[in-house]
């Protein structure tokens, strides 16, 4: 089969690889019917994920259709269609149990697949715990309805989640992204009274304000005026930090009014600053990430129901003999390009 291989430090190639065979009695294989690419991707591709095995297929985010199992799997069958998580997760050990998937202590645990182990970007993937890996997507739910669910939509979930957002809020999400588009649309499920979007491209403060215009947009040099003069108590009231550029996280914090709640969802390239002197009697909570996928039932539900639609985000098609094509755009955001599927 076709597989999209880390080769080295900079190149990815399209590689003939053998089929993935079940190894442990909790296994599936999944055939891959539509994948993309993240820029969790890239990272792995400029060496910024020292995890990562050369060699290895890349690709974390995939639906597809379950090929065959191993017999201690339980949720899913031959034939059914999934979509599969981001994270390999045993769902016994104690982070697991409280709902802490991504700190699994298992070997395979967190963030393994088009990393440690072989992904998703090839026609065919083991997953490891599939019960918990692997969930059926309603009929009535396409695959690119479902594409997202297992990773950036997971996030977006996640983070709204853990933000505690009320009807009363001001919410801040800082980054319009793929990852910060569905932190937006998972905080809109919230009911926020008010939701600022602050994004410094013009191609994706365009796309907020064409499909979401109850949100408010703004650039970063704005930001901190736009959000007081449209907070009633000094600022945000809840930040969500996913845009990871160097003066974000600062943004993020400075936004905020007091005992405010930050939730940091980017992952940054270098160490970032707590200047706790400057925010001292601010009372700020931070929230810290590395999603915790185990919503993804809740969301396919939701998806299912209408209240979520992350569609628009793909802006581009691609078979995966041209994926080349396909991370050029990505990787270069020509075209307008937000997600691009492949399959
Ligand atoms: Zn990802
Ligand atoms: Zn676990």
């Amino acid at each position: 089969m076709l597989a999209y291989t880390y080769v080295e430090k900079g190149r990815f190639e399209l590689l003939e690889k053998p089929r993935p065979q079940l190894k442990d009695a909790k296994d599936a294989v999944v055939r891959v019917t539509l994948g993309s690419i993240c820029t969790s991707d890239l990272h792995i591709k400029h060496g910024s994920v020292p995890r990562a095995v050369p060699g290895v297929t890349v690709g974390h985010e995939m639906v597809g259709v379950v090929e065959e199992v191993g017999t201690d799997v339980v949720t899913v069958r031959p034939g059914d269609r999934v979509t599969v998580n981001v994270e390999t997760f045993c769902g016994e050990c104690f982070f697991c149990r409280h709902g802490y998937v991504n700190n699994c202590t298992d070997a395979e645990g967190g963030w393994a697949l088009g990393c440690r182990i072989d992904g998703g970007q090839a026609e065919y993937v083991r997953v490891p715990y599939a019960d918990q890996g692997l969930n059926r997507i309603p009929d009535s739910v396409s695959d690119e309805q479902a594409l997202f669910v297992g990773d950036i939509l997971a996030t977006g979930f996640w983070a709204a989640r853990i933000s505690e957002v009320t009807e009363e809020d001001t919410v801040l999400v800082i980054g319009a992204g793929p990852t910060g588009i569905c932190t937006l649309l998972c905080t809109m499920l919230k009911r926020p009274k008010r939701i600022i979007v602050c994004e410094k491209s013009p191609e994706r403060l365009r796309f907020i304000r064409e499909h979401y215009p109850e949100v408010l947009v703004t650039g970063p040099e704005s930001c901190r005026e736009f959000v007081l003069a449209h907070s009633e108590h000094g600022g945000a009231d809840v930040v969500m930090e996913v845009a990871g550029a160097d003066n974000t996280f600062r943004l993020a914090w400075e936004c905020a009014r007091p005992n405010a709640i930050v939730t940091v969802v980017a992952l940054y390239d270098s160490p970032q600053i707590l200047p706790l002197p400057d925010m001292y009697g601010k009372n700020l909570t931070f929230k810290t990430g590395g999603v915790d996928g185990c919503d993804c039932e809740e969301i396919l539900r939701l998806i299912e129901a209408g209240k979520i639609d992350t569609t628009p985000l793909i802006t581009h098609r691609f078979p995966l003999s041209e994926i080349e094509e396909a991370y050029r755009i990505f990787e270069n955001r020509t075209d307008g390009v937000i997600k691009v599927a492949i399959g």
